[in-house]
């Protein structure tokens, strides 16, 4: 949306009512009856994202085991088995979208209602977005090729490191010391490069991490972030929710939470973590 009609769509909006939803994410409300009007303020405009019996929710399908492509090209994974769980629990229709990691947090409100994609709680999208309840505990790993002398995030200065774009392992290479991201928008992507020798390492989640390292196993190894050398800190997956919606976000914790105590989460872990 061009700004001018962003300044008008605002005067409209809280005047009474909204402007036609475009594709560009800016979150107005809109009058013609559709999904995606709800305003991320959290306003009074704001309408129930579940009014139609369906939960759109967001996902980036390149980041195993939480989320890949399955044999049959749509999303699969431990993310899409909990969300789908979810759904069951509050009694909507799951619909995923596989989008850019870095534009869900951006389209929940307009494109998408939620968005589950292994996604860090951090302070700045806490600023767009709410979390619901953490469901898992990560960490960043560091992949290089197996006769690589790097072994300390020391050794990580000046270097010119993979990563996927927006994401954690991309922030954590901002306070590298003259390091150089090189940003893809797959994680798979940033590996294949490390193989190619275009990049020196590769920062990524744990669990994707070892996925790679699995799949190029005499090629590649790994070192957990968390150790000493590196001292990352731990991270925590959420769903990032709607800012404001207070209701959404009690009905998805209260899922998660059943789904815990029942012993279903636990057999997801198993049946796409653990395995
Ligand atoms: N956990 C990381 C983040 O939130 C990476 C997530 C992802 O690539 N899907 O930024």
């Amino acid at each position: 949306m061009k700004k001018a009609a962003a300044i008008l769509c605002l005067a409209l909006t809280m005047a009474f009512a909204g402007c036609g939803n475009s594709d560009d994410n800016t979150n107005t409300p809109d009058t013609n009856g559709e999904k995606n009007s709800e305003s991320v303020s959290g306003t009074e405009s704001e309408q129930d994202p579940l009014a139609d019996g369906v939960l759109n929710v967001g996902t980036n399908a390149e980041f195993p085991p939480f989320e890949f492509v399955g044999d049959d090209g749509e999303p699969d994974g431990f993310d899409m088995a909990l969300i789908k769980a979810i759904g069951e629990k509050m009694g909507v229709d799951v619909v995923v979208e596989n989008m850019e990691f870095d534009s869900l947090v951006a389209s929940i409100g307009s494109k998408i209602d939620v968005a589950i994609a292994g996604m860090t709680i951090t302070d700045e999208r806490k600023n767009m977005v709410d979390f619901s309840d953490e469901y898992y505990e990560a960490v960043q790993y560091v992949i290089v090729p197996a006769d690589s002398e790097i072994a300390s995030a020391a050794d990580l200065e000046g270097k010119n490191i993979g990563v996927q774009l927006g994401t954690t392992g991309d922030f954590i290479v901002e306070d590298i010391k003259d390091a150089t991201a090189a940003q893809y928008n797959k994680a798979v992507d940033a590996v294949n490069d490390l193989l190619n020798g275009r990049v020196d390492a590769v920062i990524v989640d744990k669990n994707p991490a070892q996925v790679f390292g699995e799949q190029f196993k005499d090629e590649v190894k790994l070192f957990d972030g968390e150790s000493p050398e590196f001292g990352f800190e731990k991270e925590y997956y959420a769903i990032a929710l709607p800012k404001g919606d207070e209701e959404l976000a009690k009905s998805v914790n209260d899922a998660l939470a059943e789904l815990k105590a029942d012993g279903t989460f636990d057999e997801l872990v198993t049946q796409y973590i653990e395995n």
